[in-house]
């Protein structure tokens, strides 16, 4: 399995890379902030609570999304790799994560940060709002909550990252599809020094 980790604030372009990247690398996408929404037009209790937390730019409880992401791995045994989008958002998920896909024989290829500044950040949601339907992409005032949650709470990752050597940064602002190409190569690189098999068939995530 080829495991990667898609980084960076909201709105800095980790969902549009996702989409290019599933296609190219044929991997599973796991993002937690869909995973929830999904709870949401559900009408699940777990959808009613994280609900009142993402509406207000909070952080869900750890252990929500971890079991949400640890079920996705079950569900998803034979993907080629998985890119997460939107987690690990707290170290103790990125420990969690490590355990999880060690569970599996696998592990995260490497993290792959997108920097993109708050101003910026506040501009790209705020245009997202109109038609995304996304109550905290709608406030500006939960806007910048987000980004500093992330600035407070979700950064560190980082270092749990770079610590393993796993950990690049790429400028997030620029066309899409020159950031699309500065990632791949990135990935290119880790597929070289970690050889996998080829995979043979599209990956969907099974709900
Ligand atoms: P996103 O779609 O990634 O922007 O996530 C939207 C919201 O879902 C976030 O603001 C959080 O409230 C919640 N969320 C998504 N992923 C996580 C996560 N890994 N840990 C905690 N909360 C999360």
């Amino acid at each position: 399995m080829h495991n990667i980790v898609l980084f960076g604030p909201p709105g800095a372009g980790k969902g549009t890379q996702s989409q290019k990247l599933i296609a190219k690398y044929n991997l599973v996408h796991l993002s937690t902030g869909d995973l929830l929404r999904a709870q949401i037009a559900e009408g699940t209790e777990l959808g009613l609570q994280a609900k009142k937390l993402m509406d207000e730019g909070l952080l869900v409880p750890d252990e929500v999304v971890i079991g949400m992401i640890g079920n996705a791995l079950q569900r998803n045994t034979q993907a080629a790799g998985f890119i997460f989008d939107g987690f690990p958002r707290t170290v103790a998920q990125a420990e969690s994560l490590d355990q999880l896909l060690a569970q599996h024989g696998t592990g995260v290829a490497c993290m792959i940060a997108l920097e993109v500044g708050e101003e910026e950040l506040v501009t790209r949601l705020l245009e997202r709002g109109k038609t995304s339907g996304r109550p905290d992409d709608q406030d500006e005032t939960k806007i910048r909550r987000r980004v500093t949650v992330y600035n407070t709470e979700t950064a560190q990752v980082a270092g749990y990252y770079a610590a393993q050597h796993k950990f690049h940064a790429l400028n997030g602002i620029g066309e899409i599809d020159d950031i699309f190409q500065q990632i791949c190569t990135l990935i290119d690189q880790h597929k070289a020094a970690q050889p996998e098999a080829p995979a043979e068939a599209t990956q969907e995530v099974k709900a």
